[in-house]
Parts: C-alpha cells; sequence; structure tokens
C-alpha cells in the first residue's frame, strides 16, 4: 500500500500541477461570481440567510425531537428505516439487502455520504456493480480519480483530459465537444438504467413533520435513480433533518443560489414513500439509511456548529487556499474550509494539520448560506488539537506567545528582525533566515519600519503634551 503524502507535499504536488490551479481557479471564480450575482438578486437575502441558520440552529438543538418525528412519519409512508452508527454499519445494510435480494446492478446518485463510507467498495466486493449516473461522477468513475470539489467532482480536470478518459474507457470516438460528450454520457447511462435494480442517493434535506425526502439535481439522473431501479436506498446524515415542510423553501432558495448560482436546482424531486398502487413509477421498496458515523460526538463536542452545513460548496469556491491547491490536496473526502473542520472531526488526528492549512481570511464566512463562523471554528479546533502538534512548535508558539507580552522583548525581536532581514530595497524581504525560510519562500516579508508605531504614538502623545 503507497503512504500517503504529508500535506506539504502534497500542497507542493498541487501548486506545482498549472493545468489543475488553472482550471480549479476558472472555475472557483466563476462561481464566486454567479453567486454574488445571483445572491444580489433575491429580496432581502440577509435576512434569509439569517433565517435559514437559525433553522438549522433550531433543529440541531432538537435533533432527537425530529428523528424520531422523521422515522415515524417516513415509516408511515412505507418507508423502511435503518440506522447505521457507522460506516461499517451502513455499508453492511445496504450489502446486506443487495446480496438476500439478489441485486446486481446499482445507479447511484451523487452522494457525498456514500463517498464518506466508500460505498461503492462494499457494494463491489460482494458483486454489485455501481454505475455513477451523476455526469461529473460518471467521469471521476470512468477515470478512476475522486472527486476534488463536494458539488463539481471534476473541478480539477479540463475537456480535454475528460475527452481522452471517455475515449479510453468507453471506446468512443474522441471528441472534445461539450455536448457530444454529454449524448454519449448519456447514451451509456440510459442502457445501464434499463437493466438496472437498485438505485442509491443522498438526501439534501429530510423533513420531520412529512417523512418526505428531498433531492436536487441538475442532470434529472436522481429522477433516473428513483424511479427506475425495484429498490431504492437513501443515504442520509442525520443532521441533514429539519422541522417543517415551510422551512424547504427557504433553505432550496439558498442552497442552488450558494453552489452554482442558479435560482433553483433544475430538478428539485420530493419523496414520500415507495411507488403506491396506481402510481405510474417509483421504487417498490425505499430503504432510508440513517448515517451517525461520528455526528453525535460532534452534536455534542465542542463544535456542533459544524453540523449546521447544507453542503454548497460556497465556501471552497471563496477560500483563497482551495483555489491554489485544488481539492485532492486535502486528501479528504471534504475538502476547503468545511472539510478542514469535518474530516478531522469526522476522521480523526490524521487531519489534525487540515484546521492549519487556512489564512483565516473570512471569506467562507462570508459566503456561508447558514452564517457558519468557518475561521473561528478553526481556531478554536486548532486550540483542541494544539497538545497533538509537534513538540518544536509547540515550543516556538510558545515563546513566540511569552515575548509578545514582554515590550522589552518585543523591541528587541523588532530590531533583530530589522538587521538581520535582508532587503529587496522597497521595504520588503524576499528570503528569511531560519524559521522565516518557509514563509518568504512563497510571499515577501515587510520588514518592520525604522520609526515604530509604538513609537510614533509616543511621540505624538507628547507633542499634543
Ligand atoms: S460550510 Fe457553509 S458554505 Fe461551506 S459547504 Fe457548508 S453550508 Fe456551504
Amino acid at each position: 500500500m503507497s503512504r500517503v503524502k504529508g500535506l506539504r507535499a502534497r500542497i507542493a504536488d498541487a501548486t506545482e500541477n498549472r493545468r489543475v490551479v488553472r482550471a480549479v481557479h476558472r472555475a472557483t471564480w466563476h462561481k464566486v461570481d454567479a453567486r454574488v450575482a445571483a445572491l444580489g438578486k433575491l429580496r432581502h437575502a440577509e435576512e434569509l440567510r439569517a433565517r435559514a441558520a437559525r433553522i438549522r440552529q433550531h433543529t440541531l438543538e432538537n435533533l432527537p425531537r425530529y428523528l424520531e418525528q422523521f422515522v415515524e412519519r417516513a415509516e408511515s409512508l412505507g418507508a423502511r428505516v435503518h440506522f447505521a452508527p457507522d460506516a461499517a454499519a451502513a455499508c453492511r445494510i445496504i450489502t446486506d439487502l443487495a446480496r438476500t435480494q439478489g441485486l446486481k446492478l446499482a445507479v447511484k446518485g451523487k452522494s457525498m455520504t456514500s463517498e464518506e463510507i466508500r460505498l461503492n467498495e462494499a457494494l463491489e466486493a460482494v458483486g454489485v456493480r455501481v454505475v455513477e449516473t451523476d455526469l461529473g461522477e460518471f467521469i471521476v468513475q470512468i477515470d478512476h480519480d475522486r472527486p476534488s470539489h463536494i458539488i463539481t467532482p471534476i473541478i480539477h480536470k479540463d475537456r480535454r483530459e475528460v475527452a481522452h478518459a471517455m475515449a479510453r474507457e468507453l471506446g468512443c470516438e474522441y471528441t472534445e465537444d461539450p455536448t457530444e460528450m454529454t449524448k454519449i454520457a448519456r447514451r451509456y447511462l440510459r442502457d445501464i438504467f434499463r437493466h438496472c435494480d437498485l438505485g442509491i442517493t443522498g438526501v439534501n434535506f429530510a423533513v420531520a413533520e412529512t417523512g418526505t425526502l428531498c433531492l436536487l439535481t441538475n442532470e434529472g439522473n436522481g429522477r433516473m435513480t428513483i424511479t427506475r431501479p425495484r429498490v431504492h436506498v437513501a443515504l442520509l446524515g442525520i443532521e441533514k433533518i429539519i422541522p417543517r415542510l415551510a422551512d424547504l423553501p427557504v433553505l432550496l432558495k439558498l442552497l442552488a443560489r450558494s453552489s452554482t448560482g442558479q435560482p433553483m436546482g433544475v430538478y428539485t424531486t420530493l419523496i414520500n414513500g415507495p411507488k403506491r398502487p396506481g402510481d405510474v413509477d417509483g421504487p417498490e421498496e425505499l430503504h432510508v439509511v440513517l448515517l451517525d458515523n461520528g455526528r453525535s460526538d460532534i452534536l455534542t463536542g465542542p463544535l456542533p456548529e459544524v453540523l449546521l452545513c447544507v453542503r454548497c460548496g460556497a465556501c471552497l469556491n471563496a477560500c483563497p487556499a482551495y483555489r491554489n491547491i485544488g481539492g485532492h490536496a486535502y486528501n479528504s473526502v471534504y475538502p476547503g474550509p468545511i472539510g478542514s473542520l469535518l474530516s478531522p472531526l469526522l476522521y480523526g488526528h490524521a487531519y489534525d494539520e487540515l484546521p492549519r492549512a487556512s489564512s483565516l481570511c473570512g471569506a467562507c464566512r462570508l459566503a456561508c448560506p447558514v452564517k457558519i463562523d468557518i475561521p473561528d471554528l478553526l481556531i478554536r479546533l486548532r486550540a483542541l488539537t494544539r497538545d497533538r502538534q509537534p513538540w518544536s512548535k509547540r515550543v516556538l508558539m510558545r515563546a513566540w506567545g511569552r515575548a509578545m507580552q514582554i515590550p522589552w522583548f518585543y523591541r528587541l525581536g523588532q530590531s533583530l528582525l530589522r538587521e538581520f532581514l535582508p532587503d529587496n530595497g522597497e521595504g520588503w524581504s524576499e528570503r528569511g533566515p531560519g524559521p522565516l525560510k518557509d514563509w518568504t519562500a512563497s510571499r515577501d516579508l515587510l520588514r518592520p519600519q525604522a520609526l515604530s508605531f509604538r513609537r510614533l504614538w509616543e511621540e505624538e502623545l507628547h507633542d499634543e503634551r
């Protein structure tokens, strides 16, 4: 098994790949502009964001009650609800279902939760073929790649790369025409839809009041995945519950605008149980797998606000770090600012570095439709994982903290920096010594001024007197 590279090495790899950096830059800026324009046209956008935040906050504060209500309503509509405490249990529930019912071909809608539990691998291990039906996820699958964005899985690919993958893996004629490529994928997937017997989707929101599942897609593949196979499995993270049907429009108005700048997702599907007598389509069986997988611990831990997230991806697009390194450098299903919080909380110590890979500029906070204060959470998570940092770093930071509290020591540090930081002639240093070497490798450092702010201030006071 190949060893996973450290964060620094992954960032270095990512920034060297100019093609990926260009593709991610272009796409994320486009989405940022589209989001700003779409929200600009929405009346009372700020009030709506505040309402959405309140709905999510209220839900989390009353989650056990709403979960119970959802289970009762969904079962009364004919769904079977399973509770999965962790990823292994969720995979077991779904693979057992496939095995006992002899299901062999699964079509799948886009679902980050299924990526989180590595469902495809589990199903393939018991002989079920899984075919992704979201176009981006389909490309990722045939190219043996990984998604790099929670909404736009192939944000790191350009059309040439997609064209090569399609020609190589599907045996079709090489074309870089997006319309032609979409038609090829469509033809391929139509045949799969004809023969599939299991449909798997994620869920955007589940309404406790009515037992309704809400699913947003842009390609209509979600509807085909739900209605065509005999059995439908909806994989639902427990935090995706909302209390009332009336809460849904508030969140829907913000979700698509924040994700892609669209006023609405192209297809909004509401699922109320399996097919009933007289229905023309729908699955004969609907199974809802309620996934915990660490969410209860997050909810009762010091950073429950992380679970307010509605997975719109806006914070990824807004983040300058994400834009420069892309999603793969995070080495997690959940990249970007929200991934830097979720990954350590869900997967543990191996992701301790991620909260530190942020400039804390606050662009993510401004972009978030449910007003999650991501920079504040990142700082709090850094503090919680401080004891697991290398001792050299801890000693250095403690010394720095102390020094900042001793005025004469601070002044001495300033003078030393002025003395030893090379000047590029414009008051900046491009090559710092010792611990400043890494910092100045990718950015310049402003040299301390001859007359410090403190001295200026003192002189000002002196003159006034
Ligand atoms: S944290 Fe906010 S902006 Fe980021 S994905 Fe979640 S809801 Fe969207």
